[in-house]
């Protein structure tokens, strides 16, 4: 469903269907591939862009994880149009429980669990970069893990 690195290259995009778990959402996006070495993705108004991070360090499962978690940014990005610090952490909490409940619960904890190894292999200058503009990853795996809890004793 999602190409590898070698075909992306070739036209540098590639369309995905997103189809929720509630039959909600039926809908393809074309996604944008940037060739910066240290980028996984991006969403927001203009669209997804996805880097070569996130051919090389994730399994499909884990890739359309990270698709949804930026569809969200794509789609509700009006909603924080000149947001302060915290209003965007909590942006990026939501993004994640949006790839969880629409998605996959597992494939989202998966995926973030990836994100913190490449966060713990970043140097102190790009982790700090990244804390700007996200909350700790260790506590976006707590949330996710709180929610699938929480999901699980509903059952
Ligand atoms: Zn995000």
């Amino acid at each position: 469903m999602i190409p590898d690195l070698e075909q992306v290259r070739i036209d540098k995009a590639f369309d995905f269907h997103f189809i929720s778990k509630d039959g909600k959402i039926n809908k393809y996006v074309r996604i944008k591939f940037t060739e910066e070495p240290k980028f996984i993705s991006d969403g927001g108004i203009k669209g997804i862009n996805v880097g070569k991070l996130f051919f090389e360090k994730f399994q499909e499962k884990e890739q359309i994880a990270i698709l949804w978690h930026e569809y969200y940014h794509k789609e509700f990005s009006w909603i924080f149009p000149n947001c302060n610090f915290l209003s965007k952490l909590f942006y990026e909490y939501w993004a994640d429980k949006y790839s969880a409940i629409k998605n996959n619960i597992n494939d989202c904890l998966n995926m973030l669990n990836i994100v913190k190894e490449i966060y713990n292999s970043l140097d102190n200058k790009e982790k700090r970069k990244y804390l700007k503009k996200h909350p700790p990853i260790s506590c976006r795996i707590k949330r996710i893990q709180e929610l699938k809890e929480k999901m699980e004793n509903r059952k």
